[in-house]
């Protein structure tokens, strides 16, 4: 029996976020009617000559700034040929031998918590194709030529990666990169952020790469895992059967939970690259790359360690409060409002309010219960106005729209009861009540004390402070 190790490279499109395309002014807004927003240039018209668009150029500096990537100062447009009825023009604007981003790299975590660093070989600027729509017409195809130009930033990673596991980390933390660049929105469903997966199996100890498959059509980091496994053992299979891996590309079918042959694999010198004579060389000088360098956010691993030397936060906490930018925002907001409250607000964003996110499928920028509100709620429980369970109450009301945190505590009736004379009675009213678990008590059973809590919280309706309960009940049954 053999031992297996696999080996995954990861080709990462990612959509820039600008308004207009690459070469043309038409506008990338997702979803709008089909053509509609297909200019001459995204068309193919003769005559016609692509302009770029500036923004693009900045945004791929960005990204290469962030993953200390050399930048090219002289980067060349090349045409792609290739025939498809999605590419009126008959080639795609892509970078080939000079890309706007060379190599630079990335830190992962990868399992069990250990730091792995992953090469990436470059990130060029490209143009996307427009769209086949084939459910919509009965034996026919349809062409949507919105897509046609919208601005793309591929980045192709070393084949470093060996398992599912690892590519998911490498693909979401480029993801969590982009987002925080504001480069990408990272829609994944609609298309502005996709990973074909490059996957090879080979002996381990065995030096060379195996042959490796491509596989494309994959829209979330779920089926990203998947669909990799599945290959992997698919490759193993087919070795220790007696046959031989082709290089492919295959189609992940997510229904199917299966990989299948889409084509052979063109090489490069099919496509016949050559630089679009239309097109000059971008030229990005020093001071270009010092200003974007200068203007950059805090990134994900700043932040996390920040989040750690800092705000001593745990590894875990830091971590999951870093990666996703608005998250990391959210929690800043809120922090900013009740600095004192750090624990208890890390607590409640990764507790309650993310179960709340995920239960109504909300995103945390979009949630109804604000930053400002959650502070305001966690103020009322340490300033003793409600209990930490009336609080759960509250916050849902928050969530339904009720208003904010007093005004629900006012309208509900939910102030905690403090006033000691208030909690004397409820307390000899439930001791009056129930003799046998006094004597119970009295003979040594510390255990009852708990049972004497729950009558009282529940006679108070969960208001009375517990700490004041508990221990004037301690006094009373003594
Ligand atoms: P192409 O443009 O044809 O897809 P590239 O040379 O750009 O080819 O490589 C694409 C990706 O494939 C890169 O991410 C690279 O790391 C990965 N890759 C190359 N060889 C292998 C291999 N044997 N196994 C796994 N991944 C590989
Ligand atoms: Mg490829």
């Amino acid at each position: 029996m053999t031992d297996w190790e696999s080996v995954i490279g990861l080709e990462v499109h990612a959509q820039l976020a600008t308004s207009s395309k690459i070469f043309s002014g038409a506008s990338t807004a997702y979803g709008s009617e089909p053509n509609t927003q297909a200019c001459t240039v995204d068309l193919g018209f003769p005559g016609v000559l692509p302009v770029l668009n500036a923004e693009v150029v900045k945004m791929a500096i960005k990204f290469g700034v962030a993953i200390g990537a050399k930048i090219c100062s002289h980067s060349v447009f090349e045409r792609k040929n290739y025939f498809y009825p999605d590419l009126p023009k008959g080639y795609q604007i892509s970078q080939f031998e000079l890309p706007i981003v060379g190599t630079g790299s990335l830190e992962i975590t990868a399992e069990e918590g250990a730091k792995k660093t992953i090469g990436i070989t470059r990130a060029h600027l490209e143009e996307d194709a427009g769209k086949s729509l084939h459910d919509e017409f009965v034996d026919q195809t349809g062409i949507d030529l919105n897509r046609a130009g919208t601005p793309l930033l591929e980045i192709v990673s070393e084949p470093d990666m060996r398992s599912a596991k690892e590519a998911v980390a490498y693909a979401r933390k480029i993801h969590s990169l982009v987002r925080y660049l504001e480069i990408c929105d990272g829609n994944m469903q609609e298309g502005s952020f996709r990973c074909d997966a490059n996957v090879s199996v080979r002996p381990v100890g065995q030096k060379e790469l195996g042959t490796r498959t491509e596989l494309k059509n994959i829209n979330s980091f779920r089926f990203l895992e998947r669909a990799i496994n599945h290959e992997i053992q698919r490759q193993i299979d087919l070795i220790e059967g007696g046959g031989k891996v082709v290089l492919e590309t295959r189609l992940y079918d997510s229904s199917k939970d299966e990989t299948r042959s889409m084509r052979s694999k063109e090489e490069a010198n099919d496509y016949r690259y050559f630089p679009d004579p239309d097109l000059l060389p971008v030229a990005v000088d020093e001071a270009d790359i010092e200003a974007i360098r200068a203007s950059l956010p805090e990134l994900p691993d700043e932040k996390r360690r920040r989040y750690l030397d800092t705000l001593k936060l745990s590894e875990y906490n830091a971590e999951l409060l870093s990666s996703n930018r608005d998250t990391a925002v959210y929690f800043e907001q809120a922090l900013s409002r009740a600095p004192e409250l750090k624990d208890q607000i890390v607590n409640w964003i990764l507790g309650d309010l993310s179960a709340a996110l995920n239960r109504n499928e909300v995103e945390i920028q979009d949630s109804p219960v604000t930053p400002q509100m959650l502070a305001d709620l966690l103020q009322r429980i340490a300033d003793n106005t409600i209990s930490g369970k009336i609080a759960k109450e509250v916050f849902e009301a928050m969530w339904r729209g009720e208003g904010s945190t007093d005004r629900i505590i006012e309208a509900r009736g939910l102030k905690q009861i403090t006033d000691s004379s208030e909690i004397e009675g409820l307390i000899d009213d439930v001791i009056a009540a129930n003799p046998t678990q006094v004597e119970q008590f009295r003979a040594g059973k510390e255990k009852v004390l708990g049972f004497f809590v729950g009558q009282i919280m529940k006679q108070s309706k969960g208001k009375a402070n517990p700490g004041q309960v508990n221990s004037m009940l301690r006094d009373k049954l003594k």
